[in-house]
């Protein structure tokens, strides 16, 4: 879809680019076949689309995929976009917060791709959602500002290493795939985008048991960043149990989360003894 025609939809319908949702349409015709490639999508695929917005990205997923979802926040583009695509079989559109709908209505997304240029607003809850069990997309190709694809890509000791970063590295192997600046979308967002590829691990690195001790384990651990890590987890386990096991991986007792790393993450969650958790209701995994 080029510059003009989205101009053209948008002013026809009156339409104003909401800043709330995130509404940033793509219109470099290059950075949208970049995407689908990187999708690797055939006949036996299976695709959500969170926010396809004026179907940018929708109508190369439905000529390639053999079934796509798009949920759509926003009144008036469902409303074009029902208009628009009226023709397509393979193409279930949803109206609704994608949050609200993956939230509420479980579905496995194990055999799915999730292809998306993400409402910013909501990416890292959409992201966590979707990672928090193990019936995840087994891909995701995904367009998002830089900001968030630092997080998703970031080591210990980075400034943007956190829970974000470790609960999707939990799930994936994460990819930087290339770059979109922001002339590519209209209006233009403040900050270049970029897409990553998100392969799911083959073999989990946790069982979903031990998936859901490990995100409270880093949620506790990031919950005051400066904090020296033994103490923030001994609001959860007892003391003894944390030095045995920083013991055995050799953790200095005065390290901090942002420099611990992934693999020593799944460690200790090994180590620790399963707590009686309460998983909230919305989002067992993450909370
Ligand atoms: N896919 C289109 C494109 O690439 O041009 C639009 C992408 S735009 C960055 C994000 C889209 O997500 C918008 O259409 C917006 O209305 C929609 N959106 C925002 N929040 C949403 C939510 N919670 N659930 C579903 N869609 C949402």
């Amino acid at each position: 879809m080029t510059l003009s025609e989205i101009k053209r939809i948008l002013a026809e319908g009156g339409i104003q680019p909401a800043k709330s949702l995130g509404q940033h349409f793509l219109h470099d015709a290059n950075q949208v076949r970049r995407i689908l490639e990187a999708a690797e999508l055939d006949s036996k695929d299976r695709v959500l689309e969170i926010g396809p917005g004026l179907g940018a990205l929708t109508e190369g997923l439905a000529a390639r995929a053999g079934r796509v979802l798009a949920i759509e926040k926003d009144d008036r583009l469902f409303a074009w976009l029902e208009d628009h695509f009226a023709g397509a079989k393979n193409l279930s559109l949803r109206h609704g917060d994608a949050l609200e709908v993956l939230q509420h209505e479980p579905i496995d997304w194990t055999g799915w791709k999730l292809v998306s240029n993400l409402p910013y607003s909501v990416t890292s809850s959409i992201l966590l959602q979707l990672s928090a069990s193990s019936n995840c997309p087994r891909r995701m190709v995904i367009a998002l500002q830089l900001e968030v694809v630092q997080r998703l890509l970031a080591a210990p000791g980075d400034f943007d290493y956190g829970v974000l970063t470790l609960l999707i590295q939990l799930r994936y192997r994460v990819n930087r795939v290339f770059r979109i600046t922001a002339r590519c979308f209209f209006p233009e967002p403040k900050v270049d985008s970029a897409v990553l590829v998100l392969e799911r691990r083959e073999e989990a690195l946790l069982s979903e048991r031990l998936a859901v001790v490990f995100a409270r384990i880093v949620r506790r651990s990031f919950s005051q960043r400066r904090k020296i890590m033994l103490k923030l987890l001994k609001e959860d386990w007892p003391g003894e149990q944390l030095i045995g096991a920083f013991d055995r991986l050799g953790l200095p007792y005065q390290v901090r989360a942002e420099a611990v790393s992934l693999d020593q993450f799944v460690s200790l969650t090994r180590m620790l003894p399963i707590l009686r958790i309460q998983p909230s209701p919305d989002n067992p995994a993450t909370k």
